[in-house]
């Protein structure tokens, strides 16, 4: 441990050199080693992946009601009213780079601050008394109501109050979050997060069907969702429901019109859409808009499915104009970058394997890639697509993450905002790639400032002098 901290403030190389005479295959505690290895391309090697988190290991991941939040906080025009502790409503705007066409009330978070008394003679009360509060100030048409880990502890039963809430205003929908913190991993908030929509959308087929896509698993983050949208209208496929990010009350209820789910961030959103192909019998495909390559392909994977040489035409066309605006600029970073490392740890399996794809156009080789939430197939994948010796890792914490990175040299780590400060104290540049960004990573403008971005921190002349 003493060790550990003292290559906080020592430059890559030298903690690289120290590290070679330290490494110690006990840093890495006994439970935890069946989430880590080093591709050796066994086909028949298998990487423990979604489990709960290993006590003690300090794992990266947020909890349960933070993984709810993060798929449902997109829904603009919802009250999010958080049954617990002031503290876990912190989570508010200007944290997420979501963005909103209409609505910002989504940026607020309203909380019923339990207290100990509450914890004591229960939170109930409180809880139908700041939905009285909300309808007669906002008449909202839609609450969720998170359960948050002391609401679990204490048992409240907030399925009963939003059921009589529903009754008492019958033009509001108010749905019920089971996300208590401790309740599991990240992925069950997801699921939770999942349900509920399931629950606002309602159980109806539709009749009236749309030769268009619902776009599952993109957050808008700067806008992203957009801009996806706006390559999709030009290639003649409209989108019906965008769920999550901007997304509406009332467009959540068209959803079920469409006639294909397009899954982006498939660790999240993958369990919906099954979901809505059993109910409404919306196929769904996986598709990834991070990088040219997967942003073609997923483009003419939608045009191909939707059918009609037209749109496939379309699309072909659309994309050879695309990839000409930003090739030669692309091509330019790439001259800059050859040769460098990359570490990647982020939340899905889809967005790392993208990754992966993005580094390599970019002649960068992946040394260390890890997620939060990936499942085995995502693993697969990231074996087949990576070089031997790769380090794979599956919930991470940040002793694993340095260790692995001084240990393969990496120039870069890509992550999200928890992991920023592990790769700036070890002198290793750092790209966000989360929900709080602020600028857009998605299609192919967002190839290019991905690249552009790379070179910037990778090239900065600061690395000099740490
Ligand atoms: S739900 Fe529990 S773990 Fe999550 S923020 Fe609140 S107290 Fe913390």
């Amino acid at each position: 441990m003493e060790k550990k901290e003292e290559y906080l403030y020592e430059s890559k190389a030298t903690a690289n050199m120290k590290l070679k005479d330290s490494l110690n295959p006990q840093e890495i505690i006994e439970e935890r080693k069946g989430f880590v290895c080093y591709n050796s391309q066994n086909k028949s090697g298998t990487l423990r992946c979604d489990e709960n988190s290993v006590s003690g290991a300090v794992s990266q991941r947020a909890c349960v009601y933070c993984g709810a939040r993060v798929v449902l906080n997109p829904i603009t025009d919802a009250f999010h009213l958080i049954h617990g502790p002031i503290g876990c409503a912190s989570y508010t705007w200007d944290l997420r780079g979501s963005l909103s066409s209409e609505s910002e009330l989504f940026r607020n978070s309203f909380s019923t601050d339990l207290r100990e008394t509450d914890v004591i003679f229960g939170g109930e009360k409180k809880l139908r008394a700041a939905i009285d509060e909300i309808f007669i100030k906002f008449h909202p048409k839609l609450i969720f109501i998170y359960a948050t880990c002391i609401v679990g502890v204490i048992g409240d039963d907030i399925d009963a109050v939003c059921r009589e809430a529903e009754i008492k205003y019958p033009m509001m929908r108010v749905i019920a979050v089971k996300s208590p913190g401790f309740s599991g991993n990240k992925a069950m908030g997801y699921r939770a997060a999942c349900n509920a929509i399931l629950k606002l959308i309602g159980d109806r087929k539709s009749d009236k069907k749309v030769k268009g896509v619902n776009y599952l698993g993109d957050f808008n983050l700067a806008g992203e969702a957009w801009v996806i949208q706006s390559y999709l209208k030009k290639i003649g496929v409209p989108v019906v429901a965008k769920i999550t990010g901007d997304g509406k009350y009332e467009e959540l209820l068209k959803a079920p019109e469409a006639s294909l789910n397009i899954v982006q961030c498939a660790g999240s959103m993958e369990y919906l859409a099954k979901k809505m192909q059993e109910l409404y019998g919306i196929p769904y495909i996986r598709i990834s808009f991070l990088g040219v390559e997967d942003t073609e392909n997923s483009l003419l994977q939608i045009a191909h499915i939707l059918g009609g040489e037209d749109i496939v035409e379309k699309t072909e066309k659309f994309i050879q104009e695309e990839e000409d605006k930003v090739k030669d600029k692309i091509d330019f970073y790439r001259k800059r970058l050859e040769g460098k490392k990359a570490a990647i740890y982020v939340g899905g399996g889809y967005k790392a394997i993208s990754l992966i794809k993005q580094f390599k156009s970019l002649g960068i080789e992946t040394v260390m890639v890890g997620t939060q939430t990936g499942k085995p197939r995502d693993y697969e994948i990231i074996k087949e697509i990576t070089n031997r010796g790769t380090v794979i890792l599956d919930d991470a914490n940040p002793s694993e993450l340095e260790r692995f990175m001084l240990e393969k040299g990496a120039d870069i780590l890509v992550g999200g905002v928890k992991e920023r400060p592990l790769a700036y104290k070890l002198g290793v540049a750092f790209c966000d790639h989360n929900h709080e960004r602020k600028h857009i990573l998605s299609g192919f403008i967002g190839a290019l400032n991905f690249a552009e971005e790379i070179d910037l921190t990778v090239n900065s002349p600061v690395w000099k002098y740490v």
